[in-house]
């Protein structure tokens, strides 16, 4: 017999197997021995109330063999000699799934990267942390496995409707990831463990006849008769292919001054930008769990938190538990912050981007901005002016951070009553902090928001607002700032024809799932289309 069982138990009884397998026979009304096996569907923790619990749904096999998870089986054909052929550009989640997808449908992929490998890269960003200088190539963004290479690697997105997430999850188990992100209720990889899963991809992606090239960044198009025809590398190299997939990410800012001086329709689209927050993770398990100290049973405590402040939206993002803040930044003397866990959340400090939604109406009065514009020899009405915008801070960020990626930061209480801190409290990120008035970094409507939205988020959570915390300058690259139009029924650019705008830095997808399920989309419909 098998049966599909709910439970709710304390953390300490939900880490032991036989206690479980006690509750499961209980709860059927038979014995532990006459459990064979049973396999996690669900877990979640139940914080509401003072006792915290773990919610548990999982499948139990009674008096009969136990079948374990199968791993997802994929047929990844041979396509070394495949007659069709498409290009990928970007080998982020959205070009490495769609690669797969590609190769599934039995098409070569030919993979450009502009980065380096998963190890190579590794020392950019040593780089990056030691001596300030960060590879416009090769960074946090850049390389491969993308933007999520070296992050949490948190797995889940609210996009359920575009794609299979199941499918996406499955996969990433057969590359390496441990199973349990199949039924945590917000799983997460680690940056440790992801770049080994990068490595299982690429290699699958080669051994099945795909072509994957580094050090070859996209820096024109060749179009003819209004149809993409080939992708030239700014090594002089030309790649043709039946469709080109363009999954080069929100960071690619070449990718998309590329697009608007050949006037390919792009569009100026809303983003979210502010600072990160950083709390000791005590702090926030206090706060979370309701007691001095979490125990052994329960992970670092994460939160979630979005307020209205007038008209303006402000959120946390892309919250990293006993995590590191990084420097995202993908050009010099431009400050962008980010965060990464590594699979156990084992940092002393719990980080979290704090944003604010930025749309157009915003920036037609700020003075500055338009006289940046101004030197940049265009206006509030270009499709890039977003972009702009998110430069124009960054680059005040790192002017305020005196040099070399030190960030402009300040306590979060000071923040909130405009006093510059005497001092800043220990902090996770690498370049080091320093001590400022974020009001010389942060348009003001960002930064009257993030005020307001941290004393509400207090509010929320007794001890969130506490001097404590240290406010790090500058979150940026949270989305997109622009809009890559395409056809809904063909996913093509609706101007040029197999030219595919695909994931995050066309504004189709955020976050490393959703990446994924966009670049499976886009894959199959080129797979059904020629
Ligand atoms: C530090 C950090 C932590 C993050 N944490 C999480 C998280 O925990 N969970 C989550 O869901 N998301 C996270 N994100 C966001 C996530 O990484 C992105 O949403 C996701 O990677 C987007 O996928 P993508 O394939 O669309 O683009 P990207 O991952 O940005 O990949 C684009 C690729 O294109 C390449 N490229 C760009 N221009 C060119 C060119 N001209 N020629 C050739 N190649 C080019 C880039 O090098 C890159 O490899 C994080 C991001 C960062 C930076």
């Amino acid at each position: 017999m098998q049966q599909q069982i709910s439970l709710k138990l304390l953390p300490s009884e939900a880490a032991d197997d036989n206690i479980l397998k006690s509750y499961i026979a209980n709860s059927i009304g038979t014995k532990p021995d006459e459990i064979s096996g049973f396999r996690l569907l669900k877990r979640s923790i139940d914080a509401r109330g003072k006792q915290v619990y773990i919610n548990l749904t999982l499948h139990a096999y009674i008096n009969e063999p136990f079948i374990d998870r199968d791993t997802v089986n994929i047929n990844f054909k041979d396509v070394s000699k495949a007659a069709r052929k498409v290009i990928v550009i970007g080998a982020g989640p959205a070009g490495l799934f769609a690669a797969l997808k590609l190769i599934e449908e039995g098409i070569q992929p030919i993979l450009l990267e502009r980065g380096k490998d998963v190890r190579a890269r590794r020392r950019d960003l040593a780089a990056l942390n030691r001596e300030g200088i960060v590879n416009p190539d090769s960074n946090y963004c850049f390389g491969e496995g993308g933007a999520g290479t070296y992050s949490d690697g948190k797995l889940y997105t609210r996009s359920n409707k575009r794609g299979d997430i199941n499918r996406i999850l499955n996969l990433f188990v057969k590359f390496g990831a441990e199973d349990q992100i199949l039924y945590e209720a917000h799983p997460h990889i680690g940056t440790n463990k992801l770049p080994n899963i990068i490595t299982a991809i690429r290699e699958c992606i080669t051994s099945c006849g795909g072509v994957f090239l580094f050090d070859k960044k996209v820096t024109d198009f060749v179009i003819e008769d209004d149809s993409i025809k080939c992708v030239i590398t700014a090594d002089n190299n030309a790649f043709h292919g039946e469709a080109v997939i363009l999954a080069t990410g929100h960071s690619a800012r070449d990718i998309f001054t590329l697009l608007n001086n050949k006037q390919i329709a792009i569009e100026a689209k809303p983003f979210a930008l502010g600072v990160r927050i950083e709390h000791p993770q005590s702090i926030i398990d206090t706060i979370q769990y309701h007691c001095s100290s979490r125990g052994e049973y329960l992970p670092p405590a994460s939160y979630s938190l979005v307020q209205q402040v007038e008209s303006k939206g402000v959120f946390s993002f892309c919250m990293c538990p006993g995590g590191i803040i990084a420097p995202a930044s993908t050009n010099n003397e431009e400050l962008v912050v980010n965060g990464w866990s590594p699979s156990k959340r084992n940092n002393p400090f719990a980080n979290s981007g704090m944003v604010v939604t930025v749309e157009d109406k915003d920036l037609a009065g700020l003075k500055d901005f338009k006289e940046y514009l101004k030197e940049r020899t265009t206006g509030l009405d270009s499709p890039l002016s977003m972009m702009y915008f998110q430069e124009m801070v960054e680059r005040n960020a790192y002017k305020a951070g005196g040099g070399k990626f030190v960030a402009p930061a300040q306590r979060m209480a000071d923040y909130c009553n405009n006093k510059t801190s005497g001092s800043l409290p220990a902090c996770s990120y690498l370049p080091g902090i320093q001590t400022t008035d974020l009001r010389t970094t942060l348009p003001r409507f960002i930064h009257k928001s993030l005020q307001e939205g941290f004393k509400a988020f207090g509010k929320k959570m007794k001890g969130y607002y506490t001097n404590e915390a240290v406010v790090v300058a500058t979150e940026s690259r949270t989305s997109s700032p622009v809009r890559i139009p395409r056809d809904s029924s063909t996913l093509q650019h609706p101007q040029i024809k197999n030219l595919y705008p695909c994931a995050e830095g066309a504004g189709y997808a955020g976050g490393i799932v959703s990446a994924a399920m966009d670049g499976e989309r886009v894959a199959a419909m080129i797979a059904v289309t020629q």
